[in-house]
């Protein structure tokens, strides 16, 4: 590998690094919007929990305006929670306190001269009020029992003798007759009076009323209902204003009051789950993915309870378009963050593919740049004619083992060698041959050394050996092999034998003595040999 394409890849690296950064800028902004987009639906269902109780709609309204502003939710779901499980207590004991009325109105029927099988019925009624308070819908039911025991105690009224048909009187009041002076005679059975009964028929339908949470469309309806009750019942009058009154509750309530009660009772549960969702996303991003397809399922439950709620009451009206308008924005926004969420995960899931692409490339280009540095290594240090190391390896080599010599007193022996007349084989051959016959010398020498021996090419045709733990006698003897072997080898040229011998100077390395010196002793042997006539193996 080269220098530029290494800065190349550099800036290659950089470039995806910037991009990376800046696609990563891109998605916190669209989460960003996205979290926005959670704020306005969390808006809408909170308009939608409105009007339940006064504490309920002012922790709402703290709600929305948190959101608004971006500012902590902690502290208002806090109170929203209380004011939620206030409602719900304050529910439970106004059920209590009618339950104690109707059950005072059955007791005091029950003294009243009945037929033994509404007796019965009356008191079925009142059994079952107790678990029918729990719900909308069991306000109804026992409204309309209540109300079909009156019509059929007024029918008794004709067909019974004059005694029985006269406790009715007792009950009601005429409507000119002021309650004070119903009070006052009532212990007077021969007025025509009213009974404490109606007191409590009018304050038990008063106190349904007002715990009803009334549509404003229905707002008139349920005031004059309310007048009509507090002017006092006349007998005439009952019959109707009950069936009005249930006629007035179905109204408000709808068919799906069980379903928007059970919707209500858990909307606060959703907002707790909501909030330890959202903080535990902002906590960390590393379950990102996971967080938000939570919240997203989260949100589409609530809308499919929402849905249900507002398919199953048409009456509920307005409110219902407002509502059915909020889900389809609500839904189009998830659906739409979905969508690109999932596009931007895609692209990402490329992009990193690219990256692990690139990565593998440059882990092939590093391992290749490697053998070629360790090849230019080797060809540093090596001679490209012969193969073997040459004189700067030569070099490095001789040291070590002048510092292991010198460390472990061990002999060393150093061999110079030369070709004889290898000038003349250039001039009958050609310089090709003779390049052929120094590979050829290689090769030879190299193979009849011990593996500890170290040979080199010195020069033209010159080689030096590194004999360790030898001796100059020993040295001595490997030379002559060499000689021998390479004298007695068949070098033939174009089907000629050419006749190839070497000279070799020997030394030892003796303590003190510096490399130069112990050289040129050798070259001096070997100078010697050439002078003896060549083809052998001095010592000096
Ligand atoms: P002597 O026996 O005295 O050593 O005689 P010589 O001819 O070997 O010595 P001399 O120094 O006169 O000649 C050496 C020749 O080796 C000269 C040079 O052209 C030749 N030579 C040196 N390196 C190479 C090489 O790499 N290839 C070839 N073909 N010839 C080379
Ligand atoms: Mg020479
Ligand atoms: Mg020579």
């Amino acid at each position: 590998m080269t220098e530029g394409s290494g800065a190349e890849a550099t800036r290659r690296w950089r470039d995806k690094y910037l991009d990376l950064l800046d696609r990563h800028e891109k998605l916190k902004r669209n989460q960003e919007h996205q979290h926005e987009q959670m704020r306005r639906g969390l808006v809408m269902v909170s308009l939608l929990a409105q009007g339940q109780a006064g504490t309920i709609d002012s922790s709402l309204h703290d709600l929305r305006n948190a959101l608004k502003n971006g500012s902590t939710l902690h502290r208002i779901l806090d109170d929203l929670e209380r004011a939620v499980h206030q409602y719900e207590d304050l529910n439970l004991a106004q059920a209590e306190v009618l339950l104690g009325q109707i059950s005072d109105a059955a007791e005091k029927l029950g003294q009243c001269p009945l037929p033994r099988e509404l007796q019965k019925r009356i008191k079925d009624v009142q059994k079952n009020a107790g678990s029918e308070l729990k719900h909308w819908s069991g306000y109804i039911r026992q409204l309309q029992n209540w109300i079909q025991i009156v019509g059929e105690i007024a029918t008794l009224e004709g067909h019974e003798d004059a005694r029985q048909s006269k406790w009715w009187q007792r009950w009601f009041k005429p409507a000119e007759q002021p309650a004070e002076e119903v009070i006052a005679k009532e212990a007077d059975a021969s007025e025509p009076g009213f009974s404490h009964i109606a007191q409590d028929v009018s304050d038990t339908l008063l106190n349904l009323l007002a715990q009803l949470v009334v549509p404003e469309r229905l707002n008139y309806q349920s005031q004059s209902l309310q007048q009509r009750l507090q002017q006092g019942l006349n007998w005439f009058e009952l019959v109707p204003l009950l069936e009005d009154t249930t006629e007035f509750l179905l109204q408000c309530l709808g068919n799906s009051q069980a379903e928007l009660e059970n919707f209500l009772h858990s909307l606060d549960q959703r907002l707790q789950a909501i909030r330890i969702l959202v903080s535990e996303a902002s906590a960390g991003q590393a379950d990102r993915k996971q967080a938000r397809e939570a919240l997203d399922n989260m949100v589409r439950e609530q809308i499919a309870d929402i849905r249900s709620v507002v398919t199953g009451s048409g009456d509920l009206g307005e409110l219902g378009v407002s509502v059915r308008d909020h889900l389809m924005l609500i839904v189009e926004a998830m659906d739409k963050y979905q969508r690109e969420e999932d596009e931007r995960e895609q692209r990402l899931a490329e992009k990193l593919e690219l990256l692990q692409k690139r990565l593998n490339e440059m882990e092939q280009e590093v391992s290749d740049s490697r053998i070629a540095i360790e090849e230019q290594r080797r060809r540093a240090s090596h001679d490209t004619l012969t193969g073997l190391p040459n004189r700067d390896a030569y070099q490095k080599k001789l040291e070590e083992e002048l510092a292991r010599r010198h460390r472990y007193g061990s002999p060393l022996s150093l061999v110079v060698c030369d070709v004889d007349h290898f000038k003349s084989i250039n001039d009958t051959y050609g310089h090709l041959a003779g390049d052929k016959v120094l590979q050829l010398i290689a090769r030879s020498l190299r193979k009849n050394l011990r593996d500890v021996d170290f040979i080199a090419r010195y020069g033209g045709e010159e080689f030096v050996i590194l004999m360790p733990e030898t001796n100059a006698e020993g040295a001595l003897l490997a030379a002559e092999k060499l000689r021998q072997t390479v004298e007695n080898s068949p070098f033939n040229f174009r089907k000629e034998r050419v006749p190839i011998t070497l000279s070799f100077g020997i030394s030892e390395f003796h303590s003190l003595e510096s490399p130069d010196t112990v050289f040129e002793r050798a070259d001096k042997a070997l100078y010697k040999a050439k002078h003896e006539g060549r083809n052998r193996s001095c010592m000096a």
